[in-house]
């Protein structure tokens, strides 16, 4: 728990050195939950549904599996692996022009997982799927394609030696 704040914490100021503190920090007006730092008006509302989204996939990865809300004009959501290399986000088609749309744009239509060193927000490696399960396995495919690679070139290398 403790470092899960720590990482918010960095994460929150990465980028924006100028924010004062607290800049980021969500307040309650009735039905706006919105930081000085957004100001986009970001709702109550969303920000539940994104908080329970995020706890059912996140129950669903299973054990130690972490959900994840922030801000940045809206409210988004995200899930991350027990190890912190894994992010799984999900991606909503918004275009909403009746009300059927917009009820379906509440579905995510695929999921795109990061995979990185722990403690990067993002990852090197992103990769979609239509579940997050697919996300994630293509993810991992991706890098470990990469590996191969990388092995198949530095391997054979003699120039480089000293
Ligand atoms: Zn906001």
């Amino acid at each position: 728990m403790k470092k899960a704040k720590k990482r918010k914490a960095k994460r929150q100021t990465r980028g924006s050195p100028t924010w004062p503190p607290g800049a980021w920090k969500p307040k309650r007006r009735g039905a706006i939950y919105c930081s000085p730092a957004c100001g986009a008006n970001c709702t109550w509302a969303e920000h539940q549904w994104a908080k329970r989204e995020a706890k059912v996939l996140a129950k669903h990865l299973g054990k130690g599996w972490e959900p994840r809300v922030w801000e940045n004009m809206r409210w988004f959501w995200k899930v991350v692996s027990p190890c912190d290399r894994i992010k799984v986000h999900p991606t909503y088609d918004r275009r909403a022009d009746s009300a059927i749309d917009m009820l379906a744009s509440l579905v995510p239509v695929s999921y795109l997982a990061f995979l990185g060193t722990p403690d990067s927000a993002g990852g090197k490696w992103s990769a979609s799927g239509d579940t997050p399960g697919a996300a994630i396995r293509n993810v991992v495919a991706k890098a470990i394609a990469d590996l191969a690679e990388i092995q198949a070139s530095i391997g054979g290398l003699e120039e480089w030696q000293e």
